[in-house]
């Protein structure tokens, strides 16, 4: 912090993908920037980590949709745009069926045809239904009364549509359709992305972009406080030292922001009371297995979405008891130049289930996940256990420690997050929230684009 500057426009708290974007634009945009970041590399959960045998993993890099292409385009450079490439081989294996898919409409379409017997009218009309649902949408219905209009009594086809989606943002048949229908739509348009190069490469373009941009960049350096002075933004303090700013912009967890950097008695009750009631998401656990030096395995899919459980049961896929594993398979051509392969395997999780445990329960529980994910693993790579020369696991005190995000929260939070998200700007001036919020916001591209439509109105108030 000591060659910060006393004043900037913005102070951008949090390096996670939307505070990136947002930091871009409004450099972009003309306004000094300061970009600080608690941890001691940026990227938030787009994280990756090195380990001993030449391993590196990556934490969240398992896909998005293709739309990450046009944002990174556009917002970013296109540079990095051409760094995103198609994941092909999308595997399902569950008790109710086992197949590859490109997981587009296209294949979608035929598999619901020809495996599920669904009239080709619902099926259309169900795609067409969940394309066109946006925002201004009536929120009433909940994605299983979605799946129920269409598809009455089939839970397998219920299973194939939303298991991938409970994965990717911790969303339940209980949460709004709309949130379902935007996300699901985005992935359906042209199937599952992923970075070539790894999320270390592709941070690392975007901090050189930043830095391009003139964004000043500090890391390690937690913000303690966002400061109200007049009832409007002032300045922060982080590792002690205020800095002065017209606006804050917060890309920490959205609760954090409003009752401990900000503090409830700068906004106005009613604000509050609706805040308090803002529901987080569910955490995460991952396994990371890393292939000795030398060894190969067969290509057995990109993604595979795997379970043991009898029907799809968002509680069930959240337990300590894990019954549903996602693994992703990195193939030596994820990072060009490399003979490494690496798996991560994930499955939500609930906070509470990790963090109850005395020191030895928690160390026996993450050996358990570890061993019963090896030996899941089994099933798809016969004899894996004995190429493996690293594993390590991460659970939702883990997601907690490194992104300060309460419970590990790893998804934001539930649909009303969006509406106290976008708010804190009409409740104190200067002050605004980016960052996964509402399901919508969530996943890489969901934030990247969260980040940019805050620069947005951040550049307003700046300039009004
Ligand atoms: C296990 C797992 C797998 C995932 N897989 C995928 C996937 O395959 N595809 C996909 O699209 N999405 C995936 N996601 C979700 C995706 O990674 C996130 O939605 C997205 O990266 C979140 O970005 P964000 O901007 O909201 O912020 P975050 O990544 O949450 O970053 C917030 C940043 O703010 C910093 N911060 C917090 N408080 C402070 C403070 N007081 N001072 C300074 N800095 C602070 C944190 O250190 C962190 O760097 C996954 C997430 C998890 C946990």
């Amino acid at each position: 912090m000591e060659d910060t500057k006393p004043e900037y426009d913005v102070v951008v708290i949090g390096s996670g993908l939307a505070g990136l974007s947002c930091a871009n634009m409004l450099a972009r945009d003309g306004h000094s920037v300061l970009l600080l970041e608690q941890h001691h590399q940026l990227g938030g959960l787009a994280a990756w980590f090195k380990r001993k045998g030449g391993h590196i993993f990556d934490v969240s890099l398992h896909g998005f949709p293709a739309g990450m292409i046009k944002t990174c385009r556009k917002y970013w450079s296109p540079e990095i745009a051409d760094m995103i490439v198609q994941l092909k081989g999308i595997r399902f294996d569950n008790p109710q069926f086992s197949f590859t898919t490109t997981f587009d409409r296209e294949d979608f379409t035929r598999i619901l045809r020809e495996r599920f017997k669904i009239p080709q009218e619902n099926i259309e009309s169900f795609f067409n239904t969940a394309r066109d649902m946006n925002f201004y949408d009536d929120q009433t219905m909940t994605t299983r009364e979605l799946f129920e209009k269409f598809f009455p009594g089939h839970d397998d086809v219920v299973r194939m549509l939303m298991e991938p989606i409970t994965y990717a943002n911790g969303s339940t048949l209980d949460d709004p359709a709309i949130s379902y229908g935007i996300v699901f739509s985005n992935f359906m348009s042209k199937g599952v992305y992923t970075v070539r190069g790894g999320t270390d490469k592709f941070i690392g373009e975007m901090q050189a972009e930043l830095m391009r941009n003139g964004v000043d960049i500090r890391t390690k350096c937690p913000v303690e406080k966002i400061v109200i002075e007049d009832q409007k933004v002032s300045g922060v303090i982080a590792n002690g030292k205020m800095i002065k700013c017209k606006a804050a912009v917060s890309n920490g967890n959205l609760k954090s922001t409003v009752h401990k950097l900000v503090g409830d008695e700068h906004f106005s009750g009613s604000f509050i009371e609706e805040a308090r009631k803002v529901r987080l998401n569910n955490s995460s656990c991952q396994v990371y297995m890393g292939i000795k030096k030398g060894e190969r395995i067969d290509y057995i899919g990109d993604l595979l979405f795997t379970s043991v459980a009898e029907k799809f049961d968002s509680i069930k896929l959240c337990s300590r008891n894990i019954t549903s594993r996602t693994f992703s398979v990195y193939y030596p051509e994820t990072r060009p130049g490399s003979d490494m392969y690496s798996i991560v395997s994930s499955t939500n999780a609930n906070y509470e289930d990790w963090a109850s445990l005395s020191e030895e329960e928690y160390r026996a529980s993450k050996k358990e996940l570890i061993e019963s994910t090896l030996d899941a693993l089994e099933k798809y790579i016969p004899g894996g256990r004995g190429k493996i020369d690293y594993v390590e696991a991460a659970t939702p005190k883990t997601f907690q420690r490194y992104t300060l995000h309460e419970r590990g929260a790893s998804f934001g939070t539930k649909f009303e997050g969006l509406k106290i998200s976008m708010g804190l700007h009409e409740e104190i001036p200067g002050l605004f929230h980016t960052g996964s919020v509402g399901i919508i916001m969530s996943g890489w591209l969901g934030a990247a684009n969260y980040g940019v439509i805050t620069s947005n109105d951040v550049d307003k108030y700046l300039r009004s």
